[in-house]
């Protein structure tokens, strides 16, 4: 029975560091954007970049046969529309399917779980999709230039999302997994208003678009190892120290606007991802939504969080730095 478990083991760690270096290896347009081009709260850096553990069953059934009537636009410069309740798509004749397909994942997958996890439902966010990447990057403002735009991007500026060819990529859910994420930006831009959203910190902010992608992909009892974007530097940290995890203040500080380290930008998107996982888990499917609403009224993460939890910051955070470290041991066996 041992010796089972110690084959399963390896081969779950073999999976997660193989996933790294495939992740690595795939991931041309880690930190694209230019330092200075900075805007509070915007993505951390382009459009999530993921591995999928092989064999694992998506989460989400999407019913892509349901067709959202189109009609023309004006002057958007997108010639037709799509709308939902939540979002409407904007698309260029002949891009239909994917106009559709995008809305049908942020109306049947997004909508629940925003409401669920962030506490607001959103109304009419527009959804661009564009067709060139020259197209991509001038109407999306983004950062990283050309050379950093792969097919299958998106970002959410500014309570807008922007899509360059969603579902052209072939990895699996990869395209649903990122509308999700990017449809939690634009969520929580529209809930807190342009004038509160640097009150929400950028470790938290990305933290909880990847977790209600996790959510999304994998169901709500995922595995945080297993399913957060590099966690394999988590793991990383809790064994050896290094790199060296960050406290929650420290990750306040450092993890807004873009970020050109890229191990620091992997330890916001991961630390962050684990700290909305831990409060939900530890409070309640509601308590990041909570959250929100207390820093729209108190303009105050640290002291919303200390509502939510009664203890420092900095209590918390060595909090979540034993869960981890719990985590990780069983994982490896001690
Ligand atoms: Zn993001």
């Amino acid at each position: 029975m041992k010796d089972i478990y110690y084959v399963l083991t390896g081969l779950t760690l073999g999976i997660i560091l193989l996933s790294g270096c495939i992740q690595q290896g795939k991931d041309p347009n880690i930190n694209p954007g230019t330092p200075g081009a900075t805007v509070v709260n915007e993505e951390i850096m382009g459009g999530p970049k993921q591995t999928y553990p092989a064999q694992q069953p998506l989460g989400f059934k999407i019913d892509y046969s349901q067709v959202y009537p189109a009609s023309a636009t004006g002057a958007s410069g997108f010639e037709m529309k799509k709308a939902g309740s939540g979002f409407v798509a904007y698309y260029h004749p002949g891009d239909e399917n994917n106009a559709n397909k995008a809305l049908a994942v942020l109306e049947q997958g997004g909508l629940n779980l925003y409401k669920k996890y962030l506490g607001f439902e959103p109304k009419g966010v527009p959804v661009y999709l564009a067709t060139s990447v020259d197209e991509y990057v001038n109407i999306a403002d983004f950062p990283g230039g050309i050379e950093n735009v792969e097919v299958g991007d998106g970002s959410a500026p500014n309570g807008k999302i922007y899509l360059y060819k969603p579902f052209e990529d072939s990895r699996p859910g990869k395209t649903e997994g990122m509308i999700i994420h990017e449809g939690v930006h634009a969520t929580i831009y529209q809930y807190l208003g342009q004038d509160k959203m640097r009150y929400i910190p950028g470790f938290l902010n990305e933290g909880s678009a990847h977790y209600i992608e996790y959510v999304f992909k994998a169901g709500p009892e995922f595995d945080p190892l297993d399913q957060i974007y590099h966690s394999d530097l988590l793991v990383d940290s809790i064994e050896t120290g290094n790199p060296r995890l960050l406290g929650l203040d420290e990750l306040g500080q450092k993890c807004d606007g873009y970020i050109a380290e890229e191990t620091l930008n992997f330890l916001c998107r991961g630390q962050g991802a684990y700290t909305v996982w831990y409060i939900n888990e530890t409070y309640g499917d509601e308590a990041f939504g909570k959250i929100l609403s207390d820093v729209k009224q108190t303009r105050d993460w640290q002291k919303a969080l200390s509502n939510l939890t009664g203890k420092t910051t900095s209590q918390f955070g060595q909090d979540i730095k034993d869960n981890l470290k719990s985590r990780v041991d069983s994982m490896s066996g001690v």
